[in-house]
Order: C-alpha cells, then structure tokens, then sequence
C-alpha cells in the first residue's frame, strides 16, 4: 500500500480520487486543534493609488509587522523572486535589459557590481547609462527578496532580519544556522522564497506575508493557476502552528483571481473543482495526457523551418491512430524564446492516455523527429514547466 500526503493534493490525484481509482483519507483538523490562520488580501493598485507611491509593503502589512515584533513574535514574509531590482529599464526610451543569450530580463543584486541573467548566468556591468539611447535615466523596477529585506530593515531598524534564498544559503550549514537562530527567537523576520514555503514549524510565528501572490501567476502554463493555490496555502500555513495563533496578509495586484480568492477562504475543494471543470474544457490533464516537443536551434529560420516539419509528422502520426481524441498544437515560440542561444520553439501533443502519447511518439514520428535539420528536439511526457 502506498500513501500519498499532502496539504494541497495535485488535481491529478484529486481527480483519481473522485473518479474512485484512489481511496481518500481526509485529516479535517490541524495538529494541536490550531485554526487556520485568517488570510486578508491587500490590493496593491488601491495602496499605490491612496499613498500615491509604489509600495513594496502595504501599510497594512507593516501595521502587522509592527505589532508581531512588539509582542516579540515572529513574522515570514515570502516573495517567490530573488535578487533586488528584476527589472530594468530606461525612463527615456523605454529600453529593458536583457540577457544576450536568453530572452529573459536580467535580475540586480544589491551585494554585487553586475547584473544577471538567472537562467543562463550572464552577468555584466550595472549599467550607469542606457544601452540603447545613453541617457542616464536607468530606472530599477520590480521586487526580489533583496528589495524587501532593504525595505523592511528601512521601516524597522531595530529588528533583527534575515533572508534565506539561494542566494544566502548557499551553504547547508547557513541554512541550518538560520533556521536554528529563528526558532531559537534571534530573528524577528524571515524574507525568503519557496525555500521557506514547506514545512517549517514555528509556534511562535505568528505572522506570515506574501508580499506578491502574482508572480507564479503569470507563468504562460495550465498550472499557474494550481501553483499559486498551493503556495499560497502552504505558506500561509506557516503562521499561527501554536497557541497564539496567527494571520496572514496577501499582497496583490490580481485581487479578484480565483485562485487568491479561493487560498482566502482555504477552500481546496471549491479550487479544485472551479480548475477541474476549466481543465476538462480545455482538454489538459488530469482529462488528457501531454507531451512537449521542444525544438531548438541557433539558427532561428532554420529552427522554425524544423519545428514546422516536427508538425508534419507528428500530425501524420496521430491521423494513423483511430478513434481516440489526439491534438497536436503549434509550433509556436516558447514563453521564454531564446535561451543561452538558441531559438526556441514548441509543439503539444494532448491524447486521452499514456499509451496513446507513446503510440504517437514510438512510431515513424521518432526517428524522423530526432533527425531534424539544422536544430534539436526534445520530448518530455508529462511535463511539469513549459518555459
Ligand atoms: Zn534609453
Ligand atoms: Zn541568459
């Protein structure tokens, strides 16, 4: 026997278990009788327009932080995004920074001289003048975790702050370090990214903010929706684990989207019915199987013209299987369309089960596919990102 655990289950096993393939075990309660902590949601555009700035912390998130530190509690602020500015662009003419190989903006850091590319590492100089029109109106847009480690050491100079990203821990002992000075009460505040999502169990946090619930949702992928909900309900069930209990504040700019509405009111079973009915009408898992063919080629027509024949095939492939509902899409350009330099582009295959994806792909298809000129492809069954 096998159990699978999990506060926010897949729709994939949520839908095995409606459909009776897999049995359900509910656990209604948390741990100790804890509540779920209260979640208010702050729509960052009324904060902005009311204060007539833009705002990294709403006041009411720094209302909380206020009072959680006061009473010597502690508070986790998460924001899923790295660095200190993860925009760039000139105020002049509009120019942004981007990477050289990858069709990616590049990300500052405050402790360094460059700027990155996090994807493929390419760094250069933080630029003083823009690239394109020289002037010196560079503007520093966006939010890491930097920034809101900044921000907060601003507003509350007396607190003790740390951060946990990849960028800080990149030692397994600074991790354990920081954990160990946080549950001992050395930190008021913990900025960190997905690292600090799961699992940790602090009674005595009794805070938790997501300083921006948006940025998994605008990933061009069927699941952002269902990423966000999860970690949304995973960080916020961060806060109140003890006797004190807790509250979380959501920041965001997409206040009315149901996956922020639905984590407002922890209502897994009212999320994941709304997304299953959008998935069966879209024909995306958990009612089909997927597979991604991704063709890539530094030669951008040459590319193109590979991805259009990958097509071909794959079509001819798919009208040789009779009587079961197979769409092959695209190609198109992938969300992200250069990457380390090479063009890239997609093609999706949606078929009702597994064995029909693998009668596409093990057929003629395959060997025609891994001989296109002038790029490569690559197959990846059930694909978990589509960048
Ligand atoms: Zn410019
Ligand atoms: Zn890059």
């Amino acid at each position: 026997m096998l159990v699978l655990g999990s506060a926010t289950p897949s729709l994939e096993s949520y839908q095995a278990a409606l459909s009776g393939r897999i049995g359900r075990l509910l656990l209604p309660e948390r741990v100790a009788g804890a509540e779920l902590p209260p979640v208010s949601v702050v729509d960052m555009r009324e904060e902005n327009r009311d204060t007539k700035r833009y705002n990294y912390l709403s006041r009411a998130l720094r209302r909380a932080l206020h009072e959680t530190i006061e009473r010597r509690e502690q508070a986790i602020l998460f924001l899923n995004r790295r660095g200190f500015a993860t925009v760039i662009t000139c105020l002049h003419c509009g120019h942004t920074e981007k990477c050289e190989r990858c069709d990616i903006t590049l990300t500052s850091h405050r402790s360094r001289e460059t700027i990155t590319c996090h994807y493929c590492g390419f760094e250069k100089p933080v630029p003083k003048v823009c690239a394109e029109c020289k002037s010196p109106g560079v503007k520093f847009w966006g939010q890491g975790t930097e920034r809101v480690e900044e921000e907060v050491r601003k507003v509350f100079p007396e607190a003790r702050i740390a951060r946990m990203d990849s960028d800080t821990m990149t030692r397994r002992e600074a991790y354990l370090e920081t954990l160990g000075a946080f549950r001992a009460g050395r930190i008021d505040v913990l900025v960190g990214t997905q690292m600090i999502a799961k699992g940790l169990d602090f009674p005595n946090v009794t805070l938790v903010g997501i300083v921006l619930a948006d940025t998994a949702l605008h990933m061009p992928d069927f699941r952002s929706r269902e990423r966000t909900f999860q970690l949304l309900e995973q960080v916020a069930g961060r806060a109140g684990r003890g006797s004190k209990g807790g509250r979380v504040i959501v920041q965001t700019y997409l206040p009315h989207d149901v996956s922020v509405k639905e984590a407002r009111d922890h209502d897994y079973e009212g999320f994941c019915l709304n997304e299953l009915r959008e998935r069966q009408a879209f024909y995306y898992p958990p009612f089909s199987r997927l597979a991604r063919v991704l063709v890539r080629g530094k030669d951008k027509e040459k590319a193109l013209a590979a991805a259009k024949e990958a097509g071909v095939l794959l079509r001819a492939e798919a009208k040789k299987i009779e009587g079961r509902r197979i769409e092959v899409l695209g190609p198109s350009p992938a969300p992200i369309a250069m990457l380390d330099g090479a063009h890239r582009f997609h093609l999706m295959v949606k078929a009702p089960d597994g064995e029909t994806i693998a009668a596409v792909f093990n057929g003629a298809a395959a060997e025609a596919l891994s001989k296109l000129k002038g790029a490569e492809s690559v197959v990846d069954i059930d694909p978990l990102g589509m960048l």
